[in-house]
């Protein structure tokens, strides 16, 4: 530290007399006294003190230093010789009405600055005064005086102070800054998608404190991405065992019933029919489970492609109900349709929108079965259609209501058999590509209700 301050000190000292030099063009104190001194030497030269000898020195001075007055005087006042070629008898009051505003006049323009300097030739003094205007001194001029060691008290604590302040002041900046870049440093050696993250408070505005938030960030994005990666991959795991199991059960059925008709080992016609119409059902549910898996595969590479176009959605709903009345005649299941007799006209992608409606269908009934009941309906408002599903069966628990839209979630996990956890989140997606959204309210055994709001018109 000690060493940086010497060497700040010398700095400025070198660097501000050189520029001094370079820059400050005119003369200082030193610079007038050794001219003075190099006159007086020249004329202590001469065997007289007279004008006559003194007159070439003083000129010849005079041309080399045009900017300044040379007078020799005698001890009564009168002048000898003046380069400005005056001849004055100078009163006492004269000559100390030059001297008397020194130094002031140094700063004061109008007047000039004189000096005087004494010669003695046989015992008789003589007088050199050499002036010049403020204007013709150094702009700037630094002196670093000490007369006795006393003055070093008083400058002692100004001096300590002004290079001690910057000085630790420095210090405390840099390593501030150095602890906030370690504390960065440390956080960014342990991101990890593994490990917990570790969130930096930096509230300052500068570079640092933005670089702090950057990384937060950066972190909890990571994290983020960390956990759904974790999700997908035990998404993945279960439905590859769901697959499995949900591929296996129909697939071991299909085969024992095709090898009884194969082999002719069925008792009767009716026998052959019932084999036939089981091999039937599980191979048109493994149809659906493959077109649901090719659905997700083909969903994972790109956003949904919608074709719009103006449909009429109450026709299409009527055809809908009619086919689950079909299907469910003769299972003792009510049936429910509240949709208006008029058109209801809405520009959508008519197939999406009856597969996410199928969809709700099949599950009210799948996973309903137990109330008995199905309900269909559609209601107009001003620019949105409402549609709904309905059931009466176990419903859904509030905390899976979320969770239930999510792809490969499935509410009883344990029951085998009922499907990927696929069919909720295709709705979920077909809704939200025509801008419109899905709501669930559940009440075991007594309503289980998807509601879907679609815009008329997309924006
Ligand atoms: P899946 O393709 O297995 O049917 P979904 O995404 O359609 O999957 O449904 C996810 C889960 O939500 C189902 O496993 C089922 O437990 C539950 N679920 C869906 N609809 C109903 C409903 N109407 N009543 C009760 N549970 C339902």
């Amino acid at each position: 530290m000690l060493i940086s301050i010497v060497i700040s000190f010398t700095l400025f000292v070198w660097i501000s007399t050189l520029s001094g030099k370079l820059w400050n063009k005119g003369y200082d104190l030193n610079a007038l006294n050794s001219i003075s001194q190099e006159v007086l030497s020249a004329i202590e030269q001469q065997s007289t003190y007279d004008k006559n000898e003194v007159q070439p020195i003083l000129d010849q001075f005079h041309i080399n230093h045009p900017a300044l007055r040379f007078e020799w005087i005698s001890s009564d006042g009168s002048t000898l010789y003046d380069t400005y070629g005056e001849m004055n008898n100078y009163s006492f009051q004269q000559l100390a009405d030059r001297f008397i505003n020194m130094p002031n006049n140094l700063w004061d323009e109008d007047n000039p600055i004189t000096l005087a300097y004494s010669a003695n030739k046989n015992g008789q003094p003589y007088y050199l005064l050499l002036s010049l205007s403020s204007d013709a001194m150094k702009q700037g001029q630094m002196y670093f005086f000490v007369r006795t060691l006393k003055a070093l008290y008083s400058w002692a604590l100004p001096l300590l102070l002004s290079f001690f302040v910057p000085y630790f002041l420095s210090l405390w900046l840099f390593s501030s800054v150095n602890r906030r870049i370690g504390r960065l440093n440390q956080a960014l050696n342990q991101v990890n998608i593994r490990s917990d993250v570790i969130v930096l408070e930096d509230k300052a505005k500068d570079e640092i404190g933005q670089l702090t938030r950057h990384y937060n960030l950066m972190a909890q994005r990571i994290r983020r991405q960390a956990d759904e990666i974790d999700q997908f991959d035990s998404g993945r795991k279960l439905l590859l065992s769901n697959l499995s199991h949900d591929l296996r059960t129909p697939l071991t059925m299909i085969l024992g019933y095709a090898e009884t008709i194969y082999t002719g080992t069925y008792n009767d016609e009716n026998e052959l029919r019932t084999s036939s119409k089981v091999i039937l059902q599980r191979s048109r549910y493994m149809d659906k489970l493959l077109d649901q898996l090719l659905e997700i595969a083909r969903l994972d590479g790109e956003s949904l492609e919608i074709h719009l176009a103006p449909h009429n959605l109450s026709e299409m709903m009527r055809k809908i109900a009619a086919d689950y009345m079909l299907f469910l005649d003769g299972q003792s299941f009510s049936i429910e349709v509240d949709i208006p007799d008029g058109d209801v006209q809405a520009v959508i992608d008519v197939s999406l929108v009856e597969r996410a409606i199928r969809n709700l269908m099949d599950n009210a009934v799948r996973y309903g079965k137990e109330g008995r009941f199905l309900g269909i309906g559609l209601v107009e408002e001003y620019d949105v259609v409402c549609i709904t599903v309905k059931d009466k069966g176990r419903g859904i628990a509030p905390e899976d209501h979320k969770l239930i839209f999510e792809r490969f979630y499935r509410v009883d996990r344990g029951r085998k058999g009922e499907g990927l956890g696929i069919g909720l989140s295709i709705v979920k997606e077909i809704v939200e590509s025509h801008q419109g959204y899905i709501q669930l309210m559940s009440t075991p055994h007594v309503e289980t209700l998807f509601l879907i709001r679609l815009p008329k018109h997309l924006k």
